[in-house]
């Protein structure tokens, strides 16, 4: 336990604070489904089962780092949960149970309220148990523990690319960038795209049911939380190959439609965080039904490129073909 107060400067003065534990049933207390034991003791018990391997991944939120202090408190729990789900989607896990550890300045019931609720609608939607955590005053600071399973053998790493595969991309990478470029000002957007863009940014949707569909197909998989070409070199990394991006195959409509100028709509999708869109490589045999996939799924899939032999190496194709070379952060026109 740790939400003691600090010493009360008239000790005979009620106390209407709640407790840690007030709070902690109150807010973070609900029916589990994959959970023996869930809250309220020393350790939880997780219902195993057996030939499954554990996804296990951390993830966590600094206010002023990677939110602004005063974001809708629903959203902030969405978010919370949804980066970590992202993250067992890009493994080919389902995800289970998650832990939550909370440092909060305050203990402002409206506030956990609220963040509890959007917590728990993405927990409802991905079919997560909240299992545990922690509870203490301090600096805003959200941080997610996510564990999910999966058959023995079946993740997929960042570690499985071949040279010739073909690289793929979820959704519509970029309007995240947008939202927060929105936020902060630097971009006028018209009124239909700013809602979408701070929707991709304040609500991200992890691609839990693509991540599992590829179980099988994709090589190597990642999800795109610090920008498309930052996250694909840590796959090139991984998978000790180069790769080749198309421009012309990157959707970059989508997000001029929204009002962006084109300079600030490609930094957006090559660079821009906070998407959570899955990229992946697949062998080029497998891409009618990668095709089928996305139309089952209502997502799209983007082919924007193929997986090359030279270790590292990342190359753009410009529409007139010219290759330039690639930097995590978008365009090195001198490289
Ligand atoms: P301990 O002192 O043994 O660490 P705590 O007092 O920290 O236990 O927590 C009591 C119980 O409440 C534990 O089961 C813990 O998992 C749960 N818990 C604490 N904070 C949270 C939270 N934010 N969300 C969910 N469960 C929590
Ligand atoms: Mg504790």
């Amino acid at each position: 336990m740790s939400f003691a107060k600090p010493p009360a400067a008239t000790p005979s003065a009620p106390s209407a604070a709640p407790s840690e534990f007030d709070l902690i049933r109150r807010h973070f207390s609900r029916p589990t489904r994959h959970t023996d034991l869930a809250g309220g003791d020393d350790a939880a018990l997780l219902r195993a089962r057996p030939g499954m391997q554990l996804a296990v991944s951390t993830d966590m939120l600094v206010a002023g780092t990677h939110f602004f202090a005063d974001t809708d408190a629903e959203d902030l729990g969405w978010k919370t949960l949804a980066v970590n789900v992202s993250d067992l989607a890009a493994m080919g896990a389902s995800p289970r149970w998650a832990f939550l550890a909370l440092a909060l300045p305050a203990a402002d019931e409206a506030w956990i309220a609220a963040f509890a609720r959007g917590l728990f609608a993405c927990a409802d939607a991905h079919g997560v148990d909240l299992a545990g955590g922690d509870t203490t005053r301090g600096p805003l600071t959200l941080s997610v523990t996510i564990i999910g399973e999966l058959p023995h053998g079946a993740a997929i790493t960042r570690a499985g690319g071949r040279a010739g595969d073909e690289l793929w991309v979820s959704g519509q990478p970029g309007l995240a960038g947008l939202g927060l470029a929105a936020l902060r000002g630097e971009a006028r957007l018209a009124a239909a795209g700013r809602t979408a863009c701070l929707a991709a940014l304040q609500r991200p949707q992890p691609r839990v049911a693509l991540g599992l569909a590829l179980r099988g197909i994709a090589s190597a998989m990642l999800d795109v939380s610090d920008g498309l070409l930052g996250d694909l070199g840590h796959l090139l990394e991984c998978s000790a190959t180069g790769a080749i991006i198309d421009v012309g195959a990157l959707p970059l409509a989508p997000l001029l439609a929204t009002g962006a100028d084109e300079a600030l709509a490609r930094r957006c999708l090559l660079g821009g965080g906070d998407d959570y869109e899955l990229l992946f490589a697949a062998p080029a045999a497998r891409r009618a039904e990668l095709q089928v996939l996305s139309a089952q799924l209502g997502l799209a899939l983007h082919r924007i490129g193929e997986l090359t032999a030279e270790p590292g190496a990342l190359w753009l194709r410009e529409r007139d073909g010219r290759l330039v070379r690639g930097t995590p952060a978008g365009y090195d026109h001198f490289g």
